[in-house]
């Protein structure tokens, strides 16, 4: 754990006890300061004793004694509206921060200076987790100690003190960069930017300019990456290429780059020198599939690379990567049917991404409605043999998909998956993938994605394997 001694001897409130929260106030109590904390759910508040906070409802804060507030990610900082308690502490001139402002309170990314280690972190709408994970893989994989944490895994306060070889590796959600204004990464990753989250973030341009303000905070002497295959990305590495500030180097999937990190038919190539070299082949990659992840590769590639002189460490520690669960994850396998777990896929993008790897899919998808819909897979229309629409999406998805593509109303995720798999069991396709990819929320029927996936997981394990055998037999 690292202990957060910014306000020894003072009173810090923290409002919202999950795991963020329960985090600040262990390393806060820890660091010396007394911890008022609330949490709408009693569960959280017991936690949050256990954790040595002290409870009282919000409204009975004492807020002239108050030194700071540590807001948990899932409150609204700014829209759709502020949360109250938030309007609360801005009139009582009281910073509202989050807890990775208090873990770079406490970790000066500077990598020369004993006691402290440099510190990556990697923002944009998808790929971020991919990304944060395959790169603290090849800095493991290279014998360094890797903290990988933040919105992946650990809180970034349960994470490691720093020793000598170690590189804290951050996966930051735009809520969270909201929360840190002090935070100044010796690296920092942009992957892309979609529209996702606009109503907590009022406007594409706000959600944009926050990813952009933690590049910018990126230090002269640091290193920024940008994936610049979307507009957005690619005026924001523009802006800062020309600033003067932090070496930005770019990354494109399907573009050749004078200079910068590139994949082009089915190869990374690292124009960072004076010649292009060819890194690797994407195949050696097996749990990397999709032109996604060959930006993830190519993001991680290059921010190891300012760590790790020999490529050839990068490339094995790439080709060794295990894989994320629920992203384009293989649970299952029943004659041709390949059976794919893509529930993090909550917006339309990310499923785009799974949707253009596979020519004949039987698609799982719907849940809680985002802004947007589904529209804007139409170009993807032709893969999809069949839909099976579950939760609060099924109706606007399908009609979007009347006349298009063939679709059922599946209403549950066991339905959906019973109905997908004998389908394409009986199909005439090659190799038929059930695809469980949302481009929706989860939390209309499930408690989050990584359930929902779970759920998926339980149901195709469950399945009969004889319909798989049969089905083999019937094409032999
Ligand atoms: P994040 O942490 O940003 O949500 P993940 O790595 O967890 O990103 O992936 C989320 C979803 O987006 C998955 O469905 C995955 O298949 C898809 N995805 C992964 N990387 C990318 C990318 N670079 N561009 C678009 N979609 C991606």
């Amino acid at each position: 754990m690292i202990a957060a001694r910014s306000f020894p001897g003072k009173t810090v409130a923290v409002f919202g006890l999950a795991r963020t929260g329960l985090a600040s106030v262990r390393a806060l109590k820890a660091g010396g300061a007394r911890v008022v904390a609330w949490d709408d759910n009693s569960a959280a508040r017991d936690a949050g004793v256990g954790a040595g906070a002290e409870i009282a409802p919000w409204r009975e804060w004492n807020w002239d004694g108050i030194a700071a507030l540590i807001l948990s990610p899932g409150v609204p900082l700014t829209h759709p509206a502020p949360h109250e308690v938030v309007i609360h502490a801005k009139a009582a001139h009281v910073p509202v921060i989050g807890d990775v402002e208090l873990f770079a309170r406490e970790i000066r990314p500077v990598a020369t200076q004993p006691g402290r280690a440099p510190v990556i972190a990697i923002t944009g709408t998808n790929g971020k987790s991919t990304t944060t994970a395959l790169l603290g893989h090849i800095l493991a994989s290279a014998g360094f100690d890797a903290q990988v944490g933040g919105n992946i895994g650990k809180p970034v306060l349960e994470l490691a003190q720093p020793g000598p070889k170690t590189i804290y590796v951050l996966e930051m959600s735009s809520f969270q960069i909201d929360l840190t204004p002090g935070l100044h990464p010796n690296v920092a990753l942009l992957s892309n930017l979609t529209p996702d989250h606009i109503d907590r973030h009022g406007s594409m341009e706000n959600y944009a300019a926050i990813k952009e303000r933690l590049l910018r905070q990126v230090p002269k002497d640091g290193h920024v990456i940008v994936g610049v295959d979307d507009t957005h990305s690619a005026a924001i590495f523009t802006a800062l290429a020309a600033s003067g500030g932090a070496a930005a180097t770019p990354v494109a999937v399907g573009k050749v780059l004078g200079r910068g990190v590139f994949a082009v038919d089915g190869a990374l190539y690292d124009a960072q020198g004076q010649r292009t070299s060819d890194v690797m082949a994407l195949t050696e990659a097996p749990r990397l599939p999709g032109a996604h992840n060959w930006q993830n590769i190519a993001l991680a590639y290059a921010a190891a690379r300012i760590f790790i002189k020999d490529t050839r460490v990068i490339v094995s520690a790439i080709a060794s990567f295990p894989g994320l669960a629920h992203r384009m994850e293989e649970v299952g396998h029943i004659g041709r049917t390949r059976f794919i777990n893509d529930s993090k896929a909550t917006n339309a993008d990310a499923t785009a991404r799974a949707l253009a790897c596979y020519p004949d899919i039987f698609w799982i998808a719907g849940g809680k409605a985002k802004e947007g819909g589904i529209a804007s897979l139409a170009e993807y229309f032709p893969h999809i043999r069949k839909a099976y629409l579950i939760g609060d999406a099924a109706n606007t998805f399908a009609q979007t998909l009347d006349g298009r593509v063939a679709h059922v109303m599946s209403g549950t995720l066991d339905k959906a998956v019973e109905e997908a798999a004998a389908d394409a069991a009986s199909s005439n396709a090659p190799m038929p993938v059930v695809l469980l990819s949302p481009a929706s929320a989860s939390y209309d029927q499930f408690r989050d994605f990584e359930q929902r996936g779970d759920v998926f997981r339980t149901l195709v394990a469950k399945l009969p394997q004889d319909a798989g055998r049969k089905d083999s037999r019937a094409v032999s």
